[in-house]
């Protein structure tokens, strides 16, 4: 699903992200990426939706070498990947259910497929009740709950997201979790960027460690390991 082969980043100004990166990760995975500020957890799941570029090295996502893209390639990259922040981003002035009817409307979804699956994916994570509100009605935990259901909407083959519980109170966190679980168990490959302790021990799944621009542990059912 994403392969990195000798892949580096640096950035414009000098900045070392990612060093001689070689990761498999497959179909069905559940994948935490760990580690301290400033390591690089950031720049490895930009590379995975293009964001940026790595600077050396090859990286296959999806059966696309992300490199090798044409500009006009991207958005058919990005239509197989769900994409969730830590700040949501929502569009404000939509309800919940037309944050997600957009996004199969970007994708040329046809009226009828839009009004069966909207639905669908707002029973996926429990808020068709919240269908008609908008972001700013809803709490945290219920803005990335329509997020998420944003992101699996048109049934992407990878959901990443970069610290998505990052804003959130423990419960709400856990609460989030359970959906990226249940996500996964459909056969969705998940890679999360996280610092949230609670989170990555209470799962136990692959966590996979960057320090100072370089993976230094990769393991299954592994814990966060770091104090913070
Ligand atoms: P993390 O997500 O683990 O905090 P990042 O991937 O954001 O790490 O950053 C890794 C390194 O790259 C840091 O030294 C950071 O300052 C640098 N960096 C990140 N983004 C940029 C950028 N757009 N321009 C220059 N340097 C950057
Ligand atoms: P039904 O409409 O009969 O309830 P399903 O629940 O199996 O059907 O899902 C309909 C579609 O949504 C299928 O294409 C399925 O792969 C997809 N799907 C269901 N749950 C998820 C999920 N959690 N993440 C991504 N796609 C999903």
């Amino acid at each position: 699903m994403i392969q990195m082969n000798g892949v580096s980043k640096v950035y414009s100004n000098g900045s070392v992200a990612l060093s001689d990166i070689n990761v498999q990760i497959d179909k069905g995975e559940f994948v935490f990426v760990v580690g301290p500020s400033g390591a690089g957890k950031s720049t490895f799941i930009k590379l995975v939706f293009r964001e940026e570029l790595p600077t050396q090295g090859d990286l296959v996502v999806n059966g696309r070498n992300v490199g090798d893209l044409e500009p006009q390639e991207v958005p058919y990259l990005r239509r197989g990947l769900g994409i969730v922040f830590q700040d949501y981003r929502l569009l404000p002035n939509r309800t919940a259910y037309e944050n997600v009817a957009f996004a199969m409307q970007v994708v040329e979804s046809s009226h009828r497929e839009i009004q069966k699956r909207v639905p669908h994916v707002l029973d996926l994570v429990g808020l068709r009740q919240k269908a008609r509100h908008y972001p700013t009605q809803m709490s945290g935990g219920e803005q990335q709950r329509i997020a998420i259901a944003r992101a699996i909407v048109n049934n992407p083959v990878i959901v990443i997201a970069d610290e998505p519980t990052g804003n959130l109170d423990p419960e709400t966190s856990w609460e989030i979790m359970k959906i990226f679980d249940r996500i996964n168990q459909n056969g969705t490959t998940i890679v999360m960027a996280t610092h949230d302790k609670t989170v990555v021990d209470g799962m136990r799944k692959r966590v996979i460690a960057i320090e100072k621009s370089r993976i230094v542990r990769d393991e299954a059912k592994g814990v966060y390991g770091y104090e913070d």
